[in-house]
């Protein structure tokens, strides 16, 4: 066979893998492909040889897969760290801990910028090293969160991708301690809630209205004064507040989300209906319920016309106040 190997050919080898009935000859396909220089592309070189550790280790051959994923780095020295991420793990698993472990802990800076890295995770737990996985996860969110802390003037696109970073290392080591069999930390709290919001935010998507508790200037300062504790839920001041309102109202709209409003929440009122329900009015899924509950009293539909008075209650018009702001 002298054909040029394309990406869609590796593909479907990658997809075929151990099911096929002859694993071995497809591991030939690929590597005689890289060594006669047939790959179409010769930028997925290191991709057509990482399928074949795939199937190689699949196959039980962990000495050939680990000998062609060191070959795999060297085709790409520039874009390699998935491939040295692979080569770590069959380290770890070929009872090389040492070289694994400095393999893979040289990539360990990614998971705090590289949302792709949990392949280190991966790595990690699938050859048995599921306390570290957690441990890393738990390095990786105290940094990024305190970035987010300390650089308060970082770009809206900064802030969504430390958002969604947050949101899957959390998720990954949710999970992970749950198979391990360990109890809710603070973090699997976190996990916890940002999957409940997602959820929240997804159905919210087909029944309608859909709407946010927002607290009126004063009714916020007091908030903060009466319960210290919503200073972890909520911005330190109103104006992040109505701006962090107002961008989630954004991107509900821009995921397809419509008939969407605020109920303006009181203090005195989510301290009744806390003492009403037996709940502690801090509590995420209390401010869910509360905010629910002051539907029937009347939603403040979103957005206004840009004329319009802003629905923030500054008396501003909405082009000249949360428009602007929450896009700044
Ligand atoms: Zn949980
Ligand atoms: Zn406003």
């Amino acid at each position: 066979m002298s054909d040029l190997l394309t990406a869609d050919r590796i593909e479907e080898i990658g997809a075929l893998g151990f099911e096929s009935p002859d694993p071995a000859a497809l591991v030939a396909e690929l590597v005689s492909a890289v060594d006669e220089g047939r790959v179409a592309d010769p930028a997925d070189t290191g991709y057509a040889l990482l399928v074949a550790v795939d199937i190689l280790e699949q196959a039980g051959d962990l000495a050939d897969a680990l000998a062609l994923a060191t070959r795999a780095i060297a085709e790409q020295p520039d874009d390699n760290a998935y491939a040295r991420a692979v080569r770590g793990g069959l380290l770890l698993r070929n009872g090389r801990s040492d070289e694994g472990m400095a393999e893979l802990t040289a990539l360990r800076p990614l998971l705090e910028t590289d949302p792709a890295a949990v392949y280190l995770i991966d790595e990690l737990a699938e050859s048995g090293r599921g306390d570290t996985a957690v441990e890393w996860l738990t390095g990786a969110l105290d940094a990024i969160l305190e970035r987010t802390r300390t650089q308060q003037h970082a770009s809206e696109d900064a802030q969504d991708e430390a958002a969604a970073m947050i949101y899957g290392l959390a998720q990954r080591r949710h999970d992970l301690r749950e198979e391990q069999g360990l109890p809710h930390d603070e973090y699997d709290n976190l996990a916890d809630r940002l999957r409940a919001a997602s959820n929240h935010a997804l159905d919210a998507l087909d029944d309608g209205p859909a709407t946010l508790l927002f607290w009126p200037k004063a009714e916020f300062d007091a908030l903060l004064v009466r319960w210290p504790a919503m200073a972890d839920s909520h911005p330190p001041t109103w104006d992040e507040h109505r701006i962090t309102v107002e961008r989630a109202l954004v991107e509900t709209s821009a995921r397809g989300g419509t008939d969407l409003g605020l109920v303006n929440g009181t203090v005195d009122g989510l301290a009744a209906f806390a003492e009403r329900a037996g709940s502690d009015p801090t509590d995420e899924e209390t401010l869910d319920e509360y905010a629910d509950s002051l539907d029937d009293a009347g939603i403040t539909s979103w957005p206004p016309g840009r004329n319009d008075t802003c629905w923030c209650g500054s008396g501003a018009k909405y082009k000249k106040c949360c428009l602007p702001r929450s896009r700044g």
